[in-house]
């Protein structure tokens, strides 16, 4: 057996945490990439309950562990708890990668690198619309990367008018200025007939919800055929939402490639040498492929 494959009193530590996390891929990935880079670390699901990030963050600290990520419901509770933030986590106001320092943690949110990769191998995105369900974490990052990808028109459509009236003026002191404007849900079907882009950052859908959409036929039928639909969800894949979006004839995107691309941009933070993306696609895709 490869000697980078065991597990000894020397390996360091590498995790995710969330609420839930039991089933987040990363470990798969970020374990394949481990293993092929040769480096004596592991990664791990590391569950965390809201009130306990706090005392989590201290544990790692005293067991030495090298960096996390970050998912549901940790991404904008960590902030306070890091001693440097990145520019671009702090315009997102959202962090989704930790690493150590002689100081204490550093965050920063690989999301939008992540996030744009496959939108930017489709098309030219400026002026265009995009409409994005939800207003948590993700959709922060969402936003910042459609700022950055030029679009003309950023729709965040929510379910709380307050969260969603506390997530535009978010926005107003950032150096991203996205041309975003805040809708509630009701609003859906004046603004999909204008979407060259969808987006869901919502959950709904996510494994324990597999037979939920956030968009349902009638929704998606306003959607213009040239738009294209992307699910940030990446289990399981497709999402019902994306089956849907394809029956209708619209271009699809699943969560996949963003959660490469992100984990990528993590690992070479922690590790400082770059990652083997390959290696870390393959390996979600044959954890993913059914089994006969
Ligand atoms: P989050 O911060 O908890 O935000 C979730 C958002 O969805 C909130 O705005 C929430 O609304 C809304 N929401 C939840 N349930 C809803 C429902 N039934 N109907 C309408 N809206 C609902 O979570 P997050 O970190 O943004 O993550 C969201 C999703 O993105 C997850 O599925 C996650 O796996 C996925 N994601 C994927 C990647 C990737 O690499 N592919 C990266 C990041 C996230 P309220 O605020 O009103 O509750």
């Amino acid at each position: 057996m490869d000697k980078a494959m065991v597990i000894t009193g020397k390996t360091k530590l590498l995790g995710v945490i969330g609420d839930p996390v039991v089933h987040s891929l990363s470990p798969v990935m970020h374990n394949a990439a481990l293993e092929a880079l040769g480096v004596d670390y592991v990664y791990v699901a590391l569950p965390v309950k809201t009130g306990d990030l706090a005392r989590a963050i201290a544990g790692f600290t005293a067991i030495g562990l090298q960096g996390f990520n970050l998912t549901i419901p940790h991404k904008q509770a960590i902030l306070p708890l890091l001693t440097d933030i990145t520019a671009e986590a702090q315009a997102v106001g959202a962090v989704n990668t930790v690493w150590r320092t002689d100081q204490g943690w550093s965050g920063t949110n690989t999301d939008v690198a992540g996030f744009i990769a496959p939108l930017q191998a489709l098309q030219d995105w400026r002026q265009r619309t995009v409409v994005v369900l939800g207003n948590g974490g993700a959709a922060r990052a969402v936003v910042a990367g459609c700022g950055q990808l030029g679009f003309g028109q950023i729709y965040v459509v929510g379910r709380n008018s307050q969260k969603l009236a506390a997530f535009q003026t978010s926005w107003v002191d950032s150096p991203l200025k996205p041309p975003l404007i805040v809708q509630p849900w009701e609003a859906l079907p004046t603004l999909l007939p204008e979407a060259d882009l969808i987006v869901n950052t919502t959950p709904v859908g996510m494994h324990t919800t597999a037979d939920q959409t956030p968009l349902d036929a009638i929704a998606l039928a306003l959607a213009p055929s040239s738009a294209v639909v992307y699910d940030l969800i990446y289990t399981p894949r497709p999402t019902q939402l994306l089956t849907l979006a394809a029956q209708r004839g619209l271009v699809t995107l699943d969560g996949l490639e963003m959660l490469v691309q992100q984990g990528a941009a993590a690992l070479e933070l922690w590790l400082q040498q770059p990652a083997p993306v390959d290696t870390m696609r393959v390996a979600l895709d044959t954890w993913l492929a059914p089994t006969s």
